[in-house]
């Protein structure tokens, strides 16, 4: 349990951390939020996870009454009052309490708090054993009807395709674009390894802009690996030699079964141990902020 939660300028004890049952960030799901580690004390990648946030506020008309300058500030004050090494930080900016009815407008003041607390979305020993996925019904939003890009406090898309692969039995589930090809994860990016060659979704696909996948393509082009991002279909993933997932919560993490199908030889293939290997190193000891 946290010791203080950011809120509004303050911070306060997790039970005096509360917002009212008018915000329409609970009412309609309107609002941002970000996700971001804490690594040996410093907070990795902090100016590009703000820079995110303040994009998807501005993309769904929500401003942030403060600026960037004070939040970069207010998350490290949190990060240091919780005292926290390695951690995981929960930044939202709710809409705010307003009245009954969609208009974002009737809500004067935005709600903005940052939670640092621990986070373990994936069993350790799935890292080294694989993951096992499945590819879900669920349709990914259409980015004409809600940009994947936007990082929203609406994840019922998300969540209904992660359901789906709690009742399959395996803990998560890839989601295909409209027109059928390859999208992303419920919380993370997909990449696939195919005769050498490294892939992932093309941003068209309608998937948000991760900054662990956009960390890994670097770390990815620095070794010297060819990077492909052309539409992928699930047979690109049958046939796939390795699959790993990224996202900050998850970091990346090896997948070893689609849809019952056994990936590559079904054990954490070079390249995936490869790019697992950078990713750990570039964070263990002096995580770039920016
Ligand atoms: N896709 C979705 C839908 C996500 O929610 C997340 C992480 N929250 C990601 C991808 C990975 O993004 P990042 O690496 O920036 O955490």
């Amino acid at each position: 349990m946290p010791k203080l939660i950011w809120l509004n300028g303050n911070l306060v004890p997790p039970e005096q951390a509360t917002v009212s049952v008018f915000d329409h960030g609970l009412l309609y799901g309107d609002g941002v939020f970000e996700g971001i580690r804490v690594y040996n004390h410093r907070v990795f990648k902090l100016a590009t996870h703000l820079n995110r946030l303040y994009e998807s506020a501005k993309s769904i008309r929500l401003n942030i009454p403060i600026t960037l300058q004070d939040l970069t500030e207010a998350t490290h004050a949190t990060v240091k009052a919780n005292g926290v090494q390695n951690g995981y930080i929960r930044l939202c900016v709710t809409r705010g309490a307003g009245t009954l009815g969609l208009n974002p407008f009737a809500c004067p003041t935005p709600n903005i708090f940052i939670i640092v607390d621990a986070i373990t979305l994936y069993p350790a020993e799935l890292y080294d054993k694989g993951l096992a996925v499945i590819t879900s019904s669920v349709v990914r939003n259409h980015p004409a009807a809600l940009s994947p890009r936007v990082k929203s406090l609406n994840y019922l898309n998300n969540i209904l395709a992660k359901i789906e692969a709690i009742d399959a039995g395996v803990l998560e589930a890839v989601m295909l674009n409209p027109q059928g090809y390859i999208a992303e994860c419920t919380g993370d990016n997909i990449f696939i390894v195919k005769d050498g060659v490294l892939y992932s979704p093309p941003l068209h696909a309608g998937v948000l802009e991760g900054i662990t996948m956009t960390t890994v393509l670097r770390l990815a082009t620095e070794a010297g690996i060819e990077i492909r991002r052309p539409d992928l279909t699930k047979h690109d993933l049958y046939i796939a030699d390795e699959m790993f997932l990224t996202g900050t919560a998850a970091e990346v993490i090896p997948v070893t079964k689609v849809d019952n199908r056994t990936v590559g030889e079904g054990e954490v293939g070079p390249m995936t141990q490869l790019l697992i290997n950078a990713f750990k190193n570039l964070v263990s000891n002096n995580a770039p902020e920016d």
